[in-house]
């Protein structure tokens, strides 16, 4: 574990030289060996040599989803067949699968930025990882096994689920640390690690405090080697994401141009040393925000913040696009109510309206009237609507373990 770097270079300036040297290898790499790459940037005029500067990186096309699955399996492929060690696919729920191949040294980049997300949150060789993530084509399970295999931690592969089973190990096993999309409350945890899913910080709070454990927030997804390439640190002011890797810009969905500096947009990635599909301005769907300045925790890579939606999920209402990772922080912050909300919205004679549904906690004294005011008021100053705020009884909205639905659309009739 002690020889886990958590950067190749010491300061931004040489970063940020070393992310110049590496975009025009990787531009070279995909536009000297993927075809995909090479037509898209001819159609635009563009040839590796106009990468002098960071900032010519704007020049290139963007990839998308789309095209991501009409490339399927191998279209991006940008090495021989015999130097690829690895497959992992994601599962395809809403479509064709999204498939991840990757050469020795891709493997042994993620296995790097893994250990360093686990150096980031603080644990040490004694720890006890158990991976109650799934296993098999999913880039999960085998990359956190991966990652803490290098690391030197003891790991304990439950895969998902069986929570009989998960209590038992950790119960015998000791585990200390656990990365897991659901909680499992149990003492001798200290540490959880949570994937995937956007979380609000009023329940990663509720989560730590019940449990008593510290909670990261990793970042990763299939197109992108899998989970493992960013993690919130011990401060927990954004995460931090290995930009000796990547580059992350963030640009209007709308639009496809860049924001100002700390607004927010929808992550756009680029791989810096990925040989097997190498990733040129790939539109992520994530949406989120690049915080300005060096951490407090003084690691130089740079920081996003927490996820707050897809751009799939994005509502456009009196012509204001609103994320619901907004009305997460709205609720955060309103009084006398809980996490779980839902979106209604309709159109009657022309006129669009937004009902809120909104849980009381179990525990406030305030009326109705008084929960409802505040969260219209906090609606209107922090994103610029006025709903109608219904508010209903503790655990009247539906939760489920999988993903809740929450924005319910009407207006398309
Ligand atoms: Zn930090």
């Amino acid at each position: 574990m002690s020889d886990i770097a958590m950067s190749p270079v010491s300061t931004e300036e040489e970063l940020a030289r070393l992310q110049l040297e590496r975009l025009k290898w990787s531009v070279a790499h995909a536009y000297n060996n993927v075809e995909f790459y090479r037509q898209k940037m001819d159609a635009v005029g563009v040839t590796p040599d106009d990468i002098r500067t960071l900032d010519d990186i704007v020049k290139l096309p963007m990839t998308d989803k789309y095209e991501l699955r009409q490339t399927y399996p191998f279209g991006l492929r940008a090495v021989p067949f015999k130097d690829i060690v690895r497959i992992h696919a994601s599962s395809g729920t809403t479509g064709k699968r999204t498939v991840a191949y990757y050469s020795q040294k891709d493997i042994d980049d993620w296995k790097d930025m893994f250990a360093r997300c686990y150096k980031l949150a603080g644990l040490t060789e004694e720890d006890r990882f158990q991976v109650a993530v799934g296993y098999g084509l999913w880039t999960a399970g085998a990359g956190f096994q991966l990652g803490a295999e290098r690391f030197g931690m003891m790991t304990i592969p439950t895969g998902p689920g069986n929570t009989d089973m998960q209590i038992e190990m950790m119960l015998d096993f000791g585990t200390t640390a656990i990365i897991c999309t659901s909680s499992y409350a149990l003492f001798p945890l200290r540490t959880l690690i949570l994937g995937s899913e956007r979380s609000s910080d009023q329940l990663r709070a509720r989560i730590a405090e019940l449990l008593d454990v510290e909670v990261f927030d990793i970042i990763g997804m299939t197109e992108l080697y899998g989970p493992g390439i960013g993690i919130d640190c011990l401060a927990h002011q954004g995460i931090h994401y290995f930009a000796d890797h990547f580059i992350f810009e963030i640009i209007d969905p709308l639009t496809g141009k860049p924001v100002p500096m700390g607004e927010q947009g929808e992550i756009v990635a680029t791989t810096l040393t990925r040989e097997a599909m190498p990733m040129i301005r790939y539109r992520t769907r994530d949406l989120s925000r690049l915080i300005p300045g060096r951490c407090s925790c003084g690691v130089i890579h740079p920081r996003q913040d927490r996820i707050v939606g897809r751009t799939d999920d994005m509502i456009k209402f009196h012509a204001v696009n609103i994320f619901p990772g907004q009305i997460d922080v709205v609720l955060s912050n309103a009084p006398g109510v809980g996490t779980e909300y839902q979106v209604v919205l309709r159109r009657e004679r022309g006129r669009d309206s937004m009902i809120l549904r909104v849980e009381r906690c179990a525990d406030t004294s305030l009326t109705n009237e008084e929960i409802e005011s505040a969260v219209r008021d906090l609606m209107k100053s922090r994103i610029g609507v006025t709903p109608v705020v219904e508010i209903v009884p503790y655990q009247e909205l539906p939760r489920s373990e999988r993903k809740t639905k929450r924005i319910f659309d009407e207006r398309e009739a």
